[in-house]
């Protein structure tokens, strides 16, 4: 086993691997960005560094020094988490070329055939797994992807070939909207993954989101850990993951799990993955693979009551499976809330601030994973993930009813969260029968149900300033980059950081601004201070309504900034990398 693992990553799951960590007797070591000093996983951390300043870009993704930290902290593997460097194909490749250091995840070639969506799709169709009807190679034209309407009958999907959660994807639901949707999706796939390659799919009307949870060792054993439901989805973005599936019998559950396992092995993949599928009339569809670990795969553990992190771990060093597919059953029912601070009567905004009042249910069947205490700030520079409430019950019925307990002991003060609309779900009919699919929430939602939900059981008044009494007083320095927490005595009173500017809370000034940010002039301005991530279009280009003409990372990692209306991009004042304030033109429009 190793002796000190480097995790790559922040908040709940870096905490989560060094838990696993721990438990295998492995030293951590955390990074953190100027951002996340006070962060959960930096406390939890037997050392950690400093990576850099608040933007990913220059932290978390910042593959030099981060392969510099792992030498300077002697570690000897990385684990990437999920998000940031996990599913880059190229800083796994660094990893794998720098002496003595493992990289806790599959191969880089497996990366790097299996990230990319129409090689996946080739290895799959190889290996005997039924794919979602498109092709297998990018598509070069409109003509052709007017071709495949015409062959697959509209609605067709065309994607961009690096994407994800529905990002880089546009659905075409006529040959007249061919033109612009290809444009759309190449412009979006080079803006958020550096690649304008894309390819065409059938758009299936109400399918379930089924995936696979699956673990391979180097000795050539693949396993199934059965499957996840999370077909309970937000434009395209999953909100409550649970396993098993109410919607599978014994034989298609059967039948996917082996089908996941022969195309995992097919690829000569190794250590834990998901292979995802839709399913539609007792149909089953590969859609992609994802090369990592999962947000939900929380779920399938509480379920398998097997410790998919430590596994990562262990077969990263070599060891073997040391259990047989027949020893995998699946045991009761659990689901996956993830607790965001989003306002879900304000368009799921995000809304950073302090949490005042924090106190996570507990007792039996509940699982908490987080990185977050009462009195921490929920920053806006990365996701606005607080942490995620896994409840595990006899069987779906028992889990709901333990669910809705748990979510009425979720005390949150400070910021909104998505706990009322987790409670308004518990009330569902569809989702209580589990006859949900992926378009369930996009078509039924209803802007008054939640705002009604939010009123009741969302946070009281942004709570103002909690003072607390110390004598002590911890103060974190850092010396050559590396960080020491240091406790002095202090005789006084004093107050909690930050406390005085609490006020504004949940309403702060960004409650009101969506992922998307919409202009109403010529004039696209900035709704918030952020970096310019990437720039989608040219001076002369011509834009549709929605389309994307930037990314701007602020608040959440990545924001769309979109065209309200068409027309021809008349200036680009900005460029990749800039820093942007609040008001200042992104881009003029004619
Ligand atoms: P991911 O978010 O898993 O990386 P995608 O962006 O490919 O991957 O897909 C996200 C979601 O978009 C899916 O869970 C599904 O709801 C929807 N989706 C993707 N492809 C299709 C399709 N061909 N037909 C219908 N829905 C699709």
């Amino acid at each position: 086993m190793f002796e000190k693992v480097l995790v790559a990553n922040r908040g709940e799951i870096a905490v989560r691997v060094m838990a696993a960590c721990e438990e295998l007797g492995c030293e951590t070591v955390a990074v953190y960005s100027d951002a996340d000093r006070n962060g959960g996983h930096v406390d939890y951390a037997d050392e950690a560094y400093n990576v850099g300043p608040a933007p990913a870009s220059e932290s978390y993704l910042d593959q030099e020094e981060i392969i510099d930290v792992v030498q300077r902290a002697g570690a000897d593997a990385i684990h990437p988490g999920y998000g940031f460097l996990a599913e880059n194909a190229e800083f796994a490749r660094r990893v794998e070329a720098t002496d003595d250091i493992t990289w806790v995840g599959p191969s880089s070639d497996a990366m790097e055939t299996l990230g990319e969506k129409t090689k996946a799709r080739s290895v799959m169709q190889e290996a005997g797994v039924p794919v979602v009807p498109g092709t297998t190679e990018p598509v070069g034209d409109a003509d052709e992807v007017r071709a495949l309407g015409e062959e697959y009958g509209y609605p067709v999907a065309i994607k961009a070939e690096g994407g994800g959660g529905g990002r880089g994807m546009k659905i075409v639901r006529s040959e007249a909207e061919v033109d612009d949707a290809l444009e759309s999706a190449k412009r979006e796939g080079k803006a958020y993954f550096g690649n304008d390659s894309v390819y065409v799919e059938k758009y299936l009307d109400a399918p379930k989101h089924i995936e696979v949870q699956v673990l391979a060792d180097q000795h050539g054993n693949v396993r199934h850990l059965g499957e996840r439901d999370c077909s309970l989805q937000r434009r395209h973005q999953k909100v409550i993951e649970e396993a098993p599936s109410p919607a599978l019998d014994d034989e298609l559950r059967a039948e996917i799990g082996e089908a996941a396992r022969q195309g995992v092995r097919e690829a000569g993949y190794t250590n834990a993955g998901t292979v995802e599928f839709l399913v539609e009339d007792g149909e089953f569809y590969f859609m992609e693979v994802n090369t990592r670990i999962q947000v939900e795969h929380t779920v399938s553990e509480e379920v398998t009551d097997i410790d998919i992190v430590r596994w990562q771990l262990r077969v990263a060093a070599g060891e073997e499976l040391a259990f047989d597919q027949d020893d995998v059953e699946i045991d009761g029912h659990a689901v996956e809330y993830r607790i965001n601070a989003e306002n879900p009567a304000a368009d799921f905004a995000p809304t950073p601030g302090q949490l005042t009042t924090y106190r996570p249910p507990t007792s039996i069947g509940v699982r908490l994973d987080h990185a977050v205490a009462q009195g921490d700030e929920i920053g806006g520079d990365y996701d606005s993930m607080i942490g995620k409430l896994i409840v595990s019950g006899e069987d779906r019925e028992h889990c709901l009813e333990r669910s809705k307990r748990a979510l009425e002991h979720f005390d949150v003060e400070g910021v909104h969260t998505t706990i009322p609309f987790h409670r308004l779900l518990l009330d569902d009919d569809a989702f209580v029968a589990g006859d949900h699919t992926t378009k369930y929430l996009d078509r039924e939602l209803d802007d008054d149900a939640l705002e009604a939900a939010v009123d009741r059981w969302g946070p009281a008044e942004a709570a103002g300033g909690d003072v607390t009494e110390s004598t002590t007083v911890e103060v974190a320095v850092e010396v050559d980059g590396k960080r020491f927490d240091v406790v002095i005595e202090d005789a006084s009173t004093r107050t909690t950081a930050k406390s005085a500017d609490t006020g504004s809370g949940s309403d702060g000034g960004f409650a009101a601004e969506g992922a998307a940010e919409v202009a109403t002039a010529d004039a696209i301005t900035a709704e918030m201070q952020g970096t310019i991530l990437s720039v989608a279009v040219d001076e002369g280009d011509e834009v549709a309504a929605g389309d994307v003409v930037c990314v701007l990372e602020a608040m959440k990692m990545e924001n769309d900034v979109v065209a309200e209306h068409g027309g021809t991009v008349e200036s680009v004042p900005i460029a990749e990398g800039d820093s942007v304030d609040m008001g200042d033109t992104l881009v003029r429009i004619e």
